[in-house]
Parts: C-alpha cells; structure tokens; sequence
C-alpha cells in the first residue's frame, strides 16, 4: 500500500518566508505603495523573473489564467474573434478565452500530447491568435510550430503553466511565442498560493498588459518595463482590469527563483525513476519527447489503449485502492482538473476524435518533490501490478 500524500507540497524556504514577514511588518502589501527607496517586491520579482526567463520584459499578475486574459486582450482579441489552442488542456485555458468573449477553436493533438501540426496549418487561417498550452510539459517541435504561424500570421500565446524553466534547443519555453504566461499557483513550478507572470520582448504589447493588469498611472514603478514614452498612446484608451499580483505573493517567490534551477533537477530524477520502472509495460505508451526538449517532470502521463470505460474506472479504483489517486481523462463525468473538452459545456461544439481517442486512454499523475526514492518505486510496482491484473482479467488491446 502506498501512504505518502500525493497532494503534499513542500514547505516555503525560510528566505520566503522571513521575507514575507518583512512585508507583512511593512504593512506595505500593494504593489504600489510607496516604499522609500526601497524596490518593492513585486517590482523585483518581474525583474528578476525576466531576467531568469531571459525576456526583456514581464508582469506579475493576480494568476496564471489572469496572465492568459490580460495576454489576449493586449495582443487584440476583441468579443467575438474566433482564439485557437489544443484540445488537450485544463480547464482555466478554454475559460480565458470566454472571459475575453472570443470562441475556442480547437486543435488536434498526437499520442505525444502535443498539438497536431497537420490540423494547426489546416485551421490555421481561421483564427489571428492561437492560444498554445504546453500541457503537462510537453512541447512540439516549435520550430516547425512558429513556421505554421508565421506564415499564417498567426499570434502565439504560449500557456507555460507546466514549462517554466523547460527549454527547446535550448531557448526557455514561453520565448518563441509573441508573449509567456506562466502561474505561480500551488500546483505550479514556484508556490504562491495563486498568481502569475507574464512575459514577451514586444514593448507596445508589454505597456498595453501592464495598463490592462490595473496600474493606475503607476507604470513607472514596474520592475521589467518597456521605457515610459511606448505607454503615452496606450495609457488613456486602455482599460484597469484589476489583476495585479501583491508584495505578499512577490516576496514568497522570489526565493523560490534561487531554487527553480535544482527543483526542476529533482522533478526530473523523481519522474525518470518511475518511468524507469514502468517503460517496459508492452500495454502502455509513454510520450516521447525530442532530444530537442529539456523538460519539466513535475507530472507523469501514459496512454492505455483500447480500453473500455468499464476498464478505465476500474484501473482507477484498483489504484485507489493501492493509494494512488491516478486521474484519468477518459471519464465521462470530469473529476477535479481532469475534464476534457467535450465537457467545457460552454464552447461551441466540436469534433476532436482523434483527441478524443487519445484522452480515453490517458492517465495522469502530478509528482510532488517530497517524494522519495522508495515512493517512486512504490507507485512504479503498483502501475505494473494493476495493469497485469486488468490484461489477465479482461485483456487489454
Ligand atoms: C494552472 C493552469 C493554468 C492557469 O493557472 P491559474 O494560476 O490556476 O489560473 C493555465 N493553464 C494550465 C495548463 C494550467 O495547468
């Protein structure tokens, strides 16, 4: 039986939190209050967070779906304009594209949970934005993603709520797209309950997000900025959208930053050891990944093929009854952040089979660094153990 909790994230180091008592002892919680002198947390952390990002520009915000909305909304979407993204996604994605009043057309992805390049280049003239969410880390070849959109003219928007600190040839995630939105919710890469950040090298785009996010006149007192001149024909005629991120949120943060670097390298051993222990299951196909891609193992996924829905929610409880909360996207009812896109009720409805297929397969588990060597080899035994039990008892495909 497996008892550690799958749920568990670590404590804060203690640099975030004396630093948020700092702040708390200030009394000075808003961004924007003046602190004689002194940078005001949220300032630093966009600082230093573009400079981490190698991003000339950045801007915290309220979380990582507000980072989605503000990005639209400065890249003009307009009520109405059809956004496309990938039909593999979490729920907050499909929800900012309603928020702004666009459409979600949908896209196919590959066994690789990746967008499906084919269906992008064949829809990719029916949208100005494509809205791309590296979900659960896995990126596509973006060098062929950026030819697609840029021949199309296609903006991209990279959602890197599950790539922040992951690379391709090289180059951060969140750096090949017009804009980077990246979340800094507890579930995310860096830990502040809620929040989100925003990236992009394009000034007028950045003065646009900053004005959106709520700055008041207070632009100047941002901390990775475009100079002040790019805000003067954007400052009258841009609306305050209130998504600011706090000192509060800053300062518990930017200590995190220090050990992102290190963070990702244990996700990694702790994901590459249970794969290790199950990639010689001949019934499931993990998905491969480009020599091309440094990722992020903060979430493991493989595919089941051919199973029935009876088989799907037996292999659920058969690991529950293990004590591993495996998800599973082939349910018919969503449970927690697993629904699909046939259950975002409020899209207009369309036909992903290709997707469909695939998430009928598809299980899911987010890895927590406070697991151990052991609780890796725990979960990797119970995965095998429970997918021999179902091929014995009714024969998986
Ligand atoms: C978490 C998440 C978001 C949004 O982040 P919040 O900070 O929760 O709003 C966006 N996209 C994906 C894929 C996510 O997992």
């Amino acid at each position: 039986m497996f008892t550690a909790d799958l749920t568990r994230q670590e404590a804060l180091p203690p640099a975030a939190i004396e630093a948020v008592n700092a702040v708390l002892q200030s009394g000075r919680l808003h961004r924007y209050e003046p602190l004689d002198n002194a940078e005001p947390e949220t300032a630093a952390l966009e600082r230093e967070y573009a400079n981490w990002q190698a991003a000339p520009y950045c801007l915290a915000l309220a979380s990582g779906g507000q980072a989605l909305q503000i990005a639209m909304r400065a890249a003009g979407v307009k009520p109405g304009d059809p956004v496309l993204a990938n039909a593999f996604t979490l729920a907050p994605v499909p929800g900012a594209i309603a928020a702004v009043g666009a459409e979600a057309r949908l896209v196919e992805i590959n066994e690789d949970l990746v967008i499906d390049l084919d269906d992008l280049a064949a829809k990719a003239d029916q949208a100005k934005v494509l809205m791309l969410s590296h979900m659960r880390g896995h990126q596509c070849d973006m060098d062929a993603l950026m030819e697609i959109a840029n021949a199309a003219g296609l903006i991209v928007i990279e959602d890197c709520a599950h790539t922040m600190g992951a690379t391709w040839r090289g180059v951060k995630s969140g750096n090949f797209g017009h804009a980077g939105c990246f979340s800094t919710q507890s579930y995310k890469h860096i830990n502040s309950g809620e929040g989100g950040l925003l990236t992009s090298a394009d000034p007028e785009f950045m003065a646009r997000a900053i004005v959106l996010s709520g700055a008041y006149m207070l632009y100047e007192r941002h901390g990775a900025r475009p100079s002040l001149e790019v805000f003067d024909p954007i400052r009258l005629n841009t609306p305050n959208m209130s998504a600011r991120m706090d000192n509060v949120r800053a300062a518990m943060l930017r200590p995190q930053l220090l050990e992102l670097d290190e963070n990702i390298r244990r996700w990694n051993k702790i994901h590459d050891r249970i794969v290790d222990g199950i990639d010689h299951l001949a019934k499931i196909r993990l998905p491969q990944r480009s020599s091309k891609k440094h990722y992020v193992g903060s979430s493991l996924q493989f595919i089941v093929k051919g199973l029935t829905p009876a088989q799907g929610e037996g292999l659920v409880a058969d690991m529950a009854a293990r004590g591993i909360a495996l998800k599973w996207f082939g349910a018919t009812e969503p449970k927690g952040y697993t629904s699909s896109f046939d259950s975002w009720e409020y899209l207009p409805e369309q036909s992903l089979p290709v997707t469909r297929a695939i998430l009928d397969g598809l299980f899911d588990l987010r890895l927590p660094l406070t697991l151990d060597d052991d609780d890796c080899d725990l979960i990797a035994a119970h995965i095998c153990e429970a997918l021999e039990a179902l091929a014995q008892a009714g024969g998986i495909k």
